[in-house]
């Protein structure tokens, strides 16, 4: 059992404590939200009323935030140098690159193991504690890492030195975005070409056509295995987010001159999905725009 600090228990945050606490370990919760708050309490962890409390004698401290910005000054202003510094540091949010480089020299110059940590997989892998970790920093960090993110997840990968986590993390996300754009324009085609979804399905899952976006999460309801397109485009994987982490590919491919056209195109077709009040709605819900 160790004490973990726990900052920021929000939908993805607040079912990761929780495995924690079923892991064993004596988790130190801090949110600015009284409700998040409550509900990690309910689920047996320890409360506080700032992340300087919360991280008094920790032996480890985990973020889930949502931004880069915030995971700055969180760790900034109240982590590095409040927390012990043999204290090992995790940083589960989905941010850029530059930042979480930056969190992590700041930390490592004042004397703490980081890595950074994000998750593939929504709340409900987070509560179930399915969540895949995507992790960047050095072996020996990883190998201290490894046990605490593997009592919230079902894969603990080791991606790289620092900010490999968060390179894997925005590039597989770029190809789930473009992935999911091209199933859903190619079944909105089928559909106005007189093929029956079904069929198509048939046909397209068991051919070059496939990808984990049709087949794992068709974008039709009623067509393919349960997906957030049979609950109405509710649940899952808000395109909100999708934008968000399209942004952040953006973001990298321009600092790192990387040419992304298809990317690209993905970013602005849900930038103008997110505008047109869809932000909310499943990711998959784009298949709307096509239709
Ligand atoms: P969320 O908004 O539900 O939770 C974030 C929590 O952080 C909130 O409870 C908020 O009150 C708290 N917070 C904000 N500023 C704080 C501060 N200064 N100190 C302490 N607490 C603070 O967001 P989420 O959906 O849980 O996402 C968290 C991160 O996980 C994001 O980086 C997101 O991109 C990433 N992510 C989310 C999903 C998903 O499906 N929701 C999937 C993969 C990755």
């Amino acid at each position: 059992m160790s004490k973990i600090a726990f900052i920021g228990l929000g939908n993805m945050g607040g079912g990761m404590a929780a495995n924690l606490v079923k892991a064993g370990h004596d988790v130190h919760a801090f949110d600015l939200s009284a409700e998040a708050l409550a509900r990690a309490a309910d689920n047996g962890c320890t409360t506080y009323t700032s992340v300087r409390e919360a991280v008094q004698g920790a032996e480890a401290v985990v973020s889930m935030l949502p931004n880069g910005a915030i995971v700055d000054s969180v760790y900034a202003a109240d982590v590095i140098g409040q927390a012990p510094s043999s204290a090992l540091l995790l940083d589960c949010s989905t941010i850029d690159v530059a930042t979480a480089r930056k969190v992590e020299d700041a930390a490592q110059a004042a004397g703490y193991e980081m890595v950074d940590a994000p998750v593939s997989g929504g709340i409900a892998a987070a509560n179930g504690g399915t969540l895949t970790f995507m992790v960047g920093g050095s072996d020996a960090a990883f190998a201290k890492a490894e046990p605490i993110l593997a009592a919230m997840g079902k894969a603990v990968i080791h991606a790289g030195a620092s900010g490999a986590g968060q390179a894997a993390k925005i590039c597989n996300n770029m190809i789930l975005g473009a992935t999911m754009i091209a199933t859903c324009e190619a079944f909105a085609l089928a559909e106005k070409l007189g093929l029956d979804l079904q069929t198509f399905y048939d046909i397209s899952s068991k051919a070059s056509g496939q990808s984990w976006s049709m087949t794992s999460y068709c974008p039709v309801p009623g067509v393919g295995p349960a997906s957030p397109a049979d609950n109405g485009y509710q649940g899952g994987f808000a395109a909100a987010l999708m934008l968000k982490d399209l942004k952040l590919a953006m973001e990298a491919a321009a600092s790192a001159g990387a040419d992304v056209p298809m990317g690209q195109r993905a970013e602005e077709l849900y930038a103008a999905f997110a505008e047109a009040g869809n932000g909310g709605m499943d990711f998959s819900g784009i298949i709307k725009t096509f239709q």
